[in-house]
């Protein structure tokens, strides 16, 4: 049996049926045989940070335990993205589905093309609420996720997600 690591996925949308791609996009993504669900998180509402006038996000994570090695849990996460019709325009910009690999076991990489941790995500409230709402005792470059969500510049404008706000 081929080692099992344990990964956090971010998942984002902020065009079409927002929701209903998420909870797609999970069932996408754990299909395969050499991934299954560990975790999931609640959803979050969130304001868009960086990039053009746009809709508000909803987003949310998960945890996957994999046998994929890190490019091909890449390549796996952008073929979900595509099926949800992912265009990608404007950077930063609006998207139907968006799937960054924020952790991958502790292994850590600085190519370009996948880095690891997500060179971004010790910032993003929306990445990190969510993470630390499915483990509160997370942690991520030695910081408690909690605290490093508490201090984000973009907490103020993330909220749980409601049934009734549509989206
Ligand atoms: P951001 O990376 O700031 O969240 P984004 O998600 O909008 O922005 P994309 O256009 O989706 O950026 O991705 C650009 C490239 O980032 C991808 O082609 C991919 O190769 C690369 N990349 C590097 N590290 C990661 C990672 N940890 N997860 C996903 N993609 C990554
Ligand atoms: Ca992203
Ligand atoms: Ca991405």
């Amino acid at each position: 049996m081929s080692e099992r690591v344990r990964s956090v996925l971010a998942l984002g949308s902020n065009l079409g049926a927002s929701r209903d791609t998420l909870v797609r996009a999970v069932a996408d993504l754990v299909e395969p045989d050499g991934v299954s669900l560990y975790a999931l998180s609640p959803v979050a509402r969130t304001k868009p940070v960086g990039g053009p006038e746009q809709p508000d996000f909803l987003n949310m994570v998960i945890e996957v335990e994999s046998s994929l090695a890190p490019l091909e849990l890449l390549a796996h996460c952008q073929e979900v993205e595509e099926k949800h019709q992912r265009t990608r325009t404007v950077r930063w910009g609006p998207r139907t589905l968006d799937v960054d690999i924020i952790t991958y076991g502790s292994w850590t990489s600085d190519d370009p093309t996948l880095t690891i941790p997500h060179p971004r995500a010790a910032t993003r409230a929306f990445v990190l609420q969510p993470w630390a709402w499915m483990d509160p005792g997370a942690r991520l470059n030695g910081r408690l996720v909690s605290e490093l969500a508490a201090e984000a510049p973009d907490l103020p404008g993330l909220v749980p997600f409601e049934e009734d706000q549509g989206g």
